[in-house]
Parts: structure tokens; sequence; C-alpha cells
């Protein structure tokens, strides 16, 4: 299995009073399979083994923090992975794409016609006839087994005292799984998607398929999606440059932007302490194209 370093939670020192915000360094919990990433791909890793898989196929677009952990991920437990990657193959792979197939990942890219054929059986099916029996883990990593992962994590997490819990939210399904989870606190996602209020839509669906329910209040922030996914504005990167703790624009840069915005905005009880989740995603630092 994976191996799983205990993560620190570190004090982020506010210019003004009345507050405190904690960074759970959940990015620091494994050195290329971090962050949330870990959590979603545990137990699907743990189930492809003992069913006797030997390769995973995935989909995700260029940047994909979850292509970029599967293909590491499957290294480090001896399996095979497949990336179905959205678009035309580029004269030059990036940075994601680069490490992800030097970890053995085989990439096979598609248009994005195709791509959105994702969510179908069907489309899955037809691939095994071009590529041969595989574990099939969906976009973003998220699944039953997924959130099952986020519950775990969020045991953990329900031993550091706080009032808010606040974390990026792309799919929605470590929302999903944390707000099944933790008791006594609100839990605030942030929406790194444009027009992100079918989140909500998404978490509970992700509940009812998991046969779970809420174990606290939550809510989705839609107002920081900075013009939608993997999108870049100047006043963003200024903002992850200058924030004391390293950032990705494309998850946790959002998020914390966001939180800080909404402390002097006063979404926050005063005198509270939030905690803040780095769900990892470092790897595209600083790579992204300004939009
Ligand atoms: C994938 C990812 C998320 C989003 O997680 P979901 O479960 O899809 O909502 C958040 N932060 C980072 C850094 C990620 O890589």
């Amino acid at each position: 299995m994976i191996s799983y370093s205990e993560t620190p939670v570190q004090e982020i020192p506010l210019s003004f009073g009345g507050m405190r915000l904690l960074l759970k360094r959940e990015d620091l919990n494994h050195p290329v399979v971090a962050g949330n990433k870990f959590w979603k791909l545990k137990h699907n890793l743990q189930f492809a083994i003992e069913n006797g898989f030997n390769t995973l196929l995935t989909v995700g677009g260029a940047f994909s923090n979850h292509i970029f952990a599967t293909a590491h991920a499957a290294k480090e437990v001896g399996l095979k992975s497949i990336g179905i990657i959205r678009g035309e193959k580029p004269e030059k792979l990036n940075h994601v794409l680069t490490s992800a197939s030097a970890a053995g990942m085989k990439l096979h890219f598609v248009s994005r016609t195709a791509y959105k054929m994702r969510r179908e059986v069907s489309w899955v099916r037809s691939l095994e006839s071009e590529f041969g029996g595989f574990y099939f883990i969906p976009e973003g990593g998220t699944n039953t087994l997924a959130v099952r992962g986020c519950m775990e994590w969020a045991e953990k997490l329900q031993a550091i005292e706080c009032d808010y819990v606040c974390m990026p939210v792309g799919t929605g399904g470590t929302m999903a799984g944390l707000s099944a989870t933790l008791r006594q606190r609100q839990l605030v996602g942030y929406s790194i998607l444009k027009d992100g209020a079918f989140l909500k839509d998404e978490v509970e669906r992700l509940h009812a398929e998991s046969s779970i329910t809420a174990t606290a209040p939550w809510a989705i922030e839609t107002a920081y999606s900075f013009g939608g996914y993997a999108k870049v504005s100047d006043k963003l990167r200024e903002f992850v440059s200058s924030f004391p703790v390293p950032l990705d624009e494309v998850y946790t840069g959002k998020m914390m932007y966001g939180i800080i915005d909404q402390i002097k905005s006063g979404r926050f009880i005063e005198g509270s302490t939030i905690l803040a989740l780095h769900t990892g995603g470092l790897q595209t630092t600083g790579r992204l194209k300004r939009s």
C-alpha cells in the first residue's frame, strides 16, 4: 500500500484580530500521491490489488492532479496505469504529463468530443477492447471508495479543535466524505469551477450513492472560481506568491483567497477558529498560463 506520513497543523498569522486561521498541511502526506488524492486513491488501490487487477485506467485533463497522483500511486504499488487525456496530443508534454509518463503511465489522448462520453459505462467498456482488462477510476478519482477514504481522513481531522473546516471543491468527492464524518463544526467548500452551484447536488448524489448522510452543516461558496478550472489572474497569482505557505493556483490558492476575503467580510463568526485544508496540487504551481 502507499505509505502515509503524518502531517502538521500550521498557524497562519493574520494582520487583523479576532480570528485564528490554521492550515492542515495534508500536502505533505506523501511526496507525489499528496493531499486529498492520497485518501481518494487509498481504497481504490486496495480494491484493485485484492481483486487481481494489474492495470488502472483513469481519465483527466492535461493538468489533472488526479492523473499525476494515479500514475505515481500505480508505480508505487506495482500496477500498470493508463491515462485517457482530454484533447489532442501536444507537441511537447507539460510537466504533469511528463512526470506521469515517466512513472510508467501510458497516455492516450482523445478529442474533447469523445471525452464528453467519460461518464458512460458503454464508453468505458469500449476501452476494454482497446486496452484489455483494467480497474476503472472516474475523473478526479471520485467514487464510493474515494468517499470512504475521505471519511477516514475526516476521523483524523476531527481531533483538531476548530469551528469551521474549509476546503477547495472540484468534483465534490472530498466534501462528500468529510461532511458525512466531521461533527460539531461547519464545513465550507470553495468551488474552483465556474458556476459551481451544481456541486451541492453532486455532493448529495455522492452521499446517496454511499448511503451516508451529513453529520455537520456544509455549504459551497461559488464566488472564488476566478473564471473556472485552471484559470488564473494576476490578482490570484500575486496572492499566491505573497502567501507565507506554498499554495497551488488551481485549488488551494482560490480557497485561501476566498477564506481571507470572507474573514474580512464577516462570513465567519467573530472569535472563531478556521481550519483550512491544504489538499496538495503543488505540482502545477507557476506552470499555468495566465488567462
Ligand atoms: C482534486 C483536488 C481537489 C478537489 O477534490 P474533489 O474531491 O474533486 O472535490 C482539491 N484540491 C486539490 C489540490 C486537488 O488536487
